[in-house]
């Protein structure tokens, strides 16, 4: 079966009641035949939930249906993407293990890395997006990860999947990778070489902007150890979540095809509006890396950014004028969102600070939502009137 149908299909066990569609199990623990299954459930020499810190059909249904999608062997579902990112990192490493990142990453697993690892002595080594051979070279005989996001949030850069894979097979490290950006409709990591796959749900798998959540996606081996970490420290995905987010999936396909398509449209159009200097979209010929983003990914996905030629006042200007548009914290809902990350999430620090981490003042992120296009249009143009 092709991938878009399997994530349709895919259930969990059935109960007595043969549901056509999958029940919530909200229970926190699970009932034992008599002290002897409970005593080999306990050893793991019997499967069983035993509690929902440990399991849950809910949430094996999620993990069963994203492991298909991106070809990995297994999964291990958590409260949400930082929960996720955490327990991957919490779960493999130890003091004075080494990790090497590429530069652009979420802002909290850029505090996780700057301040939270380094408490139990793991350092992190940036490296720029592009640099190849730099990453190669900020290996070293501590280095256990090698991590990156891409597209990368919110500069759009792309990086080649294959290549820093064939750097951490030489190397013989890890390659983990954040997926949130494309979805597994748009690109599987693993198919390229990664290791491991890491999502927040809360983006495009929910879509709908109401739960949080997140998953891991990797070998068998290495969803052993995530396991063995994350049932003792708690990072849970609730039952609730799990069941929206599974049912989500049923429709991640069609919503993406839309949320892609008025993207590029979106992208296309602004392109030729004489208040941007620049659009940046995956799938736009103009993207700096637009040959390895059709290679590793089957759509551009439904984040577009621009710089605004009037800086910092244009952009706030810009975000007061929009009327369709939601200015949320979130993205990859089904209503349009729009962001101006220099005088909201980045507006701490300095302007040299912005640049280095490629932030200009006038760019605007726009997470694409399922409207019609042409009222996502008719707000942006007429704000961008407004915003010089
Ligand atoms: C949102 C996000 C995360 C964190 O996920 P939460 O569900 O908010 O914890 C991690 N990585 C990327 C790229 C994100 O956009």
């Amino acid at each position: 079966m092709k991938k878009e149908t399997e994530s349709i299909r895919i259930q969990s066990k059935k109960s007595s009641f043969n549901e056509h569609s999958t029940p919530l199990y909200l229970t926190s623990s699970y009932v034992f035949e008599d002290a002897e299954d409970m005593r080999a459930q306990f050893a793991e020499e019997k499967e069983g939930e035993i509690y929902s810190r440990y399991a849950n059909p809910n949430v094996q249904e999620f993990i069963d249906k994203m492991a298909n999608l991106e070809n990995a062997e297994g999964g291990w579902a958590t409260a949400s993407g930082m929960a996720a990112v955490f327990s991957f990192f919490g779960a493999l490493l130890s003091s004075g293990d080494h990790i090497v990142s590429a530069r652009s990453v979420f802002g909290s697993t850029h505090r996780l890395f700057t301040e939270i690892l380094p408490k139990w002595g793991i350092t992190t080594s940036y490296v720029d997006f592009d640099d190849y051979e730099g990453y190669e070279n900020a290996i070293t005989a501590s280095t256990k990860i090698l991590y990156l996001e891409t597209p990368s949030n919110p500069g759009l850069d792309i990086i080649d999947l294959k290549k820093v894979a064939e750097i951490c097979k030489r190397k013989q490290i890890l390659f983990a990778v954040d997926n949130c950006f494309a979805t597994p409709i748009i690109q599987r990591p693993l198919d390229f070489g990664a290791d491991v796959s890491i999502h927040s749900a809360t983006k495009y798998i929910d879509g709908q902007g109401r739960t949080m959540g997140g998953i891991i996606l990797s070998s068998s081996e290495i969803i052993e150890k995530i396991k063995a970490f994350a049932r003792h420290t708690g990072p849970a995905l609730s039952p609730f979540n799990a069941w929206v987010l599974s049912k989500s999936l049923e429709t991640l396909d069609v919503r993406m095809e839309r949320h892609c398509k008025n993207a590029l449209e979106i992208a296309k159009r602004l392109e030729c509006h004489p208040a941007i200097s620049w659009v940046k979209y995956p799938f736009l010929p103009s993207h700096p890396q637009y040959k390895i983003a059709t290679e590793q990914m089957s759509s551009g996905g439904g984040i577009v950014s621009f710089e605004l030629k009037n800086g910092l006042s244009a952009g706030k200007n810009f975000l007061d004028s929009l009327k369709l548009f939601s200015l949320t914290a979130n993205l990859g809902d089904t209503r349009s969102i729009a962001t101006h990350p220099a005088s909201t999430t980045h507006s701490k620090l300095t302007q040299e600070q912005r640049t280095d981490v490629g932030i200009s003042d006038g760019l605007v992120r726009l997470s694409i939502g399922l409207e019609h296009v042409e009222d996502i249009w008719a707000d942006l143009i007429g704000a961008l009137e407004k915003a010089n």
